[in-house]
């Protein structure tokens, strides 16, 4: 048996081992131990609970250690964990492609599992791409996007992640370069504005014959800066990428299931991509698994011709995280998810309007179980993630955003508490 290690040893032993995300190995921000989580709690090793506001990067939806995606698992552990994919299927890997194409628009009617979100991405790329190449059109193979989006951080994906955010200046040469629109303008309910629409129209117009797809999030773009915009913009783009025959790819991972308060950030428009990619919150956030959706022009496009679709993950739809997608979708199944949903943002509202107040904050938005403070300047990890943990909450800045995203089991009190220690942390640093 190994000697158990002290919680002092454990965090020494992170620091020199282990890459974190984003983090430098020779000046690395402090990293907490977590002892335990439940329902919106996260433990620490000294005993400090915290209340969660990031739903672990927004995939715990239903809060730590739900009985039932537990029992769902623990039941698929001990009848099998894994058998491959390549001429063997099974039932939780079925019955949840039949659950996802219930809930995603009618169009959408094929599934393809892969291990996260970035991974699922590249799959539409290559669908897209691949789609085209079968259909006789072989030079459309680019992509556009707008700026201010984040698709994943393996290659394919960081070629349309917005350039700043991305690297594409460290990485050029081994990106594809892409076709850079501006972000959709925010602002929920502002007007759809025609100069943006006129100038994709001639982009298409200019470059169709080399583009394969249009990939967005739709609604929010989410790690490239929390902005909210109008969907009408998608009904615009749906239009353009039919007139132009141009392939369109909702990225879902961030907004699928339930985050802005329908089932999918696509439900506020009255359209549908031909591919959608989902992941994150897809297990309720037990276990990576990612799909990428599309409809039967897309998938018996590439199945034309004798053609197969060149991608085969080792672990591609993995019995034990179909079990616990499952068990998630059935719980949010039971959920009055639309108005759950609608009053974590009117809580949010509330108790984050507040921070407007502060000089050093420049805007507060809230847009269904996501709340915003942007600061004026830029946030330092090392200064203000221990205020935070401090003031008993777990909430993960980055740039100039102080955000929330918890799971949708949290209560009004625990929102204000969330909500009042962004207040206090942020008035902390207006002091020194
Ligand atoms: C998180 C995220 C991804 C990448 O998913 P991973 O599971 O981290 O690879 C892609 N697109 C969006 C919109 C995301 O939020």
């Amino acid at each position: 048996m190994l000697l158990q290690k002290t919680d002092e040893e454990l965090i020494q032993l992170d620091k020199e081992l282990l890459w974190h995300p984003y983090t430098s190995m020779s000046h690395p921000t402090p990293h907490f131990l977590v002892k335990k989580a439940e329902g919106t709690r996260i433990t620490l090793s000294n005993n400090k609970t915290l209340i969660d506001g990031m739903s672990s990067w927004w995939s715990v939806i239903h809060g730590y250690n739900h009985p039932s995606i537990n029992a769902a698992m623990k039941s698929q552990i001990d009848n099998f964990s894994h058998v491959m994919f390549g001429g063997l299927t099974h039932e939780p890997a079925v019955e949840l492609a039949d659950k996802l194409i219930k809930i995603t628009p009618t169009e959408l009617k094929r599934v393809f599992f892969s291990d996260s979100g970035s991974v699922s991405v590249e799959v539409a790329l290559k669908m897209a791409i691949q789609y085209w190449h079968t259909a006789g059109t072989p030079n459309k193979k680019k992509f556009i996007t707008p700026r201010n989006g984040y698709h994943g951080d393996t290659f394919a994906a960081m070629s349309v992640c917005d350039p700043i955010n991305g690297m594409h200046g460290l990485f050029k040469g081994t990106l594809t370069e892409q076709f850079f629109i501006p972000s959709p303008p925010t602002g929920i309910d502002l007007p759809v504005d025609e100069n943006y629409i006129d100038d994709i129209k001639q982009l298409m117009e200019n470059h169709h014959e080399e583009i394969a797809g249009f990939i967005l999030e739709p609604v929010v773009q989410n790690a490239g800066g929390m902005r909210f915009y109008n969907p009408m913009y998608l009904d615009r783009i749906r239009e353009l990428c039919d007139n132009f025959n141009i392939l369109l790819i909702f990225d879902e991972i961030a907004t699928g299931f339930g985050r802005t308060g329908k089932m999918f950030a696509t439900n506020h428009s009255s359209i549908t991509p031909d591919i959608m990619c989902v992941g994150k919150a897809l297990t309720g956030g037990y276990i990576t698994l990612a799909a990428t959706i599309t409809n039967d022009k897309v998938a018996l496009g590439i199945s034309d011709k004798g053609g197969v679709f060149m991608h085969g993950p080792t672990f591609m739809g993995n019995p034990l995280a179909c079990s616990a997608a499952n068990a998630s979708l059935s719980l949010l199944a039971s959920y009055d998810l639309e108005n759950l949903i609608s009053n974590i943002e009117t809580t949010l509202k509330k108790h984050l309007n507040k921070c407007k107040t502060l000089p050093n904050v420049a805007d507060v938005r809230c847009f269904g179980a996501i709340g915003v403070v942007e600061l004026t300047n830029p946030i330092d990890h090392h200064q203000i993630q221990p205020l935070l943990v401090e003031q008993g909450v777990w909430i993960r800045p980055f740039g100039k955003l102080i955000y929330l995203m918890p799971p949708f089991i949290i209560n009004d009190q625990e929102i204000e508490v969330l909500g009042k220690a962004i207040y206090n942390v942020i008035s902390s640093l207006e002091q020194s």
